[in-house]
């Protein structure tokens, strides 16, 4: 069935192989980006709708949700994609700067964008939520001295990650008697700009875990963390 489905920060990278996945499964696509040119240029390559969206700006986000509710008056799936990764260093050398920079978008701007558009993914009769999270937000893994992951020693971005993490949980609980389910997910280390394309695994690759929680069955699960691999530790 065609679903109506919005993306934040799908100009390019696990966004826009996300938006670009769901098109091709036949779905009505919203390409959410904050600059209008590369969101439209993004929207057009896979014959979706750009959708003007800065996950920071409430403004932005009203005008979001009032031309969806105009267009569409439904919302079925929502992915929380956009986000920032600034690497500030160990711990003590922390820049203030940069970790309330990192919160705001990758954990206050998926609050804000969701419940600003809860309405009408309540409208749906099967909404899906996914908030596009990392490994790296798992304190489970990250404290493993066995893991490769031990290694990185920040806190802005993995910490955002595990704020995330508690925020879909916390939401799955709330919601847990409705139709809609959220879960986080970890689209593994890919190449993008976020990282100086160091990753090695491809946007696509990563995206195909979104895709999957995005078009969850009524018997699929809410609540959970999850990659490729399946069931991920908080
Ligand atoms: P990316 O290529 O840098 O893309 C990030 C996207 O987020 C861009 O479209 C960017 O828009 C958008 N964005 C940033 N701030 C925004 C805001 N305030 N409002 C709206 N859009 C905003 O990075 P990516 O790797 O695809 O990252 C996508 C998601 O995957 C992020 O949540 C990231 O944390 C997560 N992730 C990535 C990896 C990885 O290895 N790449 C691993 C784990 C998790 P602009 O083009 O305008 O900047």
């Amino acid at each position: 069935m065609t679903k109506i489905a919005l993306v934040t920060g799908a100009n390019k990278g696990i966004g826009f192989e996300t938006a670009r996945l769901l098109a091709e499964d036949g779905h009505t696509v919203l390409v959410g980006a904050r600059d209008e040119q590369r969101g439209r240029a993004a929207a057009e390559k896979i014959n979706a709708r750009f959708v003007q969206l800065d996950v920071t700006d409430a403004a932005s986000i009203s005008a979001a949700v009032k031309e969806i509710d105009t267009s569409w008056g439904v919302l079925d799936i929502l992915i929380n994609n956009a986000g920032i990764g600034l690497f500030d260093g160990p711990p003590t050398k922390s820049s203030l700067d940069a970790l309330r920079q990192t919160f705001e978008t990758n954990l206050f701007g998926i609050v804000a964008v969701t419940n600003a558009l809860m309405p009408l993914l309540r409208r749906s009769s099967a909404a899906r939520i996914v908030n596009v999270s990392s490994d790296v937000g798992s304190i489970a893994l990250t404290s493993d001295p066995a893991n490769p992951l031990y290694q990185l020693n920040g806190v802005s971005y993995p910490a955002s990650k595990s704020a995330l993490n508690m925020a879909t949980m916390q939401y799955a609980k709330e919601l847990k008697d409705t139709p809609i389910k959220i879960n986080a997910v970890s689209p593994g280390y890919c190449a993008t700009d976020l990282n100086n394309h160091s990753g090695f695994r491809t946007a696509e690759q990563g995206a195909r875990i979104a895709v999957k929680m995005a078009t969850l069955g009524d018997d699929g699960p809410t609540g959970t963390f999850v990659d490729d691999t399946g069931t991920l530790p908080w």
